[in-house]
């Protein structure tokens, strides 16, 4: 498969990324029941029998753009999923990214970069890809005409309030004007003149989203995490091409809202709304369809615009899990894939 062909065919992909099992799960005796026997097919091997695993495996098949194994660096997800949507933003359309998928599944280490203990490199996330490839194009013969001034901005929505990273997590307000335009008001948007300023702008963000977090209670699982990169002709302030990324709180949280928290059930509640709402979003890229459900969620409402136009183009990463005791989540989410995929 050639680079770029996705984006052309497809106004959405869908992929699904199986991450490696950890030393961690080894030790404890997980067991891994994802295979990936093509390049666009998984199978979760559910035991149906707890007690004998051999004898009673129900194979559930899913068929994908692309099922990336656990041995895909982020590089090789990059190149099959938001790389060929690099184009879509110069040629003045929109483009979105998700990484969808349960705490735990690879959504920020795809996204944000690989870990090296408890620092995140963010040069080898999608960030960071997308945005050395952007400044490529940029100065591409057939571009730089356009004279277009890039910038970034990075927020987190957490429990339907937007939150700048760029910012000291300063909470914002959204309005939407007469015209049904949505504005983030007072969003950071910093010019960037090369892909160093903006490796700048996502550690800092990264390092904002996690920061005062414990593993064991984190908000960033219950958050959604949004990256922009916008392009705009210079001296002026219409956007000419948006490309925003998002990863997504863990969908396991929406399914928890029986906890006996009344702040846990109230954030699971407004998780699985947002979720639910952005999967009608992403069946209905680029139709005019007056009733979608933007309003619903904070989420899809700061992304209206990257729905609704003709140009408008999505890719989505399914992160899953390899583990036994993950079977139930992943096989939820490899269901909601399933949902988002063009018919
Ligand atoms: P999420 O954001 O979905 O909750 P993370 O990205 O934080 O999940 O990943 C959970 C853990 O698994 C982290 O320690 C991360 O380094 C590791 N991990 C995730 N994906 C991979 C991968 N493809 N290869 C190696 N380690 C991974
Ligand atoms: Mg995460």
């Amino acid at each position: 498969l050639m680079d770029g062909q996705v984006a052309d065919d497809h106004q959405i992909t869908v992929c699904v990324r199986k991450r490696p099992i950890s030393r961690k799960e080894v030790n404890r005796k997980e067991i891994d029941v994802i295979s990936v026997p093509r390049k666009d097919m998984l199978i979760v091997h559910e035991p149906r029998n707890k007690v004998d695993l051999t004898k009673l495996l129900e194979n559930h098949k899913f068929r994908f753009d692309y099922a990336f194994n656990d041995t895909c660096d982020n590089a090789m997800v990059y190149k099959y999923t938001a790389k060929p949507l690099v184009k879509t933003i110069f040629e003045g359309g929109m483009a979105t990214c998700f990484a969808y998928g349960q705490t735990g599944s690879g959504k920020t280490h795809t996204m944000g970069g690989e870990f090296n203990g408890k620092v995140q490199d963010c040069k080898n996330g999608i960030y960071a890809m997308a945005a050395k490839d952007v400044f490529v194009t940029l100065n591409t013969p057939r571009y730089r005409s356009l004279n277009l001034v890039v910038s970034a901005s990075f927020f987190e929505i957490y429990s339907g309030k937007v939150f700048d990273l760029l910012a000291d997590k300063q909470k914002l307000r959204v309005l939407e004007d007469g015209k049904q335009q949505v504005q983030v008001v007072g969003l950071t948007e910093k010019v960037v003149d090369g892909v160093e300023d903006v490796l700048k702008l996502i550690q800092h963000g990264n390092a904002a989203r996690t920061s005062g977090q414990t593993s064991a209670n984190s908000n960033s699982s219950r958050s959604h995490a949004v990256f922009q990169i916008v392009l705009r002709p210079s001296g002026s302030t219409k956007i000419h091409g948006k490309f925003s990324f998002i990863d997504l709180a863990g969908n396991e949280r929406g399914v928890d809202t029986s906890s006996s928290d009344r702040q846990t059930r109230m954030e699971g509640a407004e998780i699985n709304k947002s979720l639910l709402a952005l999967k009608e979003c992403i069946r209905a890229l680029g139709k005019q369809s007056a009733h979608l459900p933007f309003r619903v969620s904070k989420l899809t409402q700061v992304l209206r615009d990257s729905f609704i136009g003709e140009k408008s183009k999505t890719c989505m990463i399914a992160m899953i899990s390899p583990g036994l005791s993950s079977c139930e989540h992943t096989l939820n989410t490899l269901r909601y894939a399933d949902r988002v995929k063009e018919l």
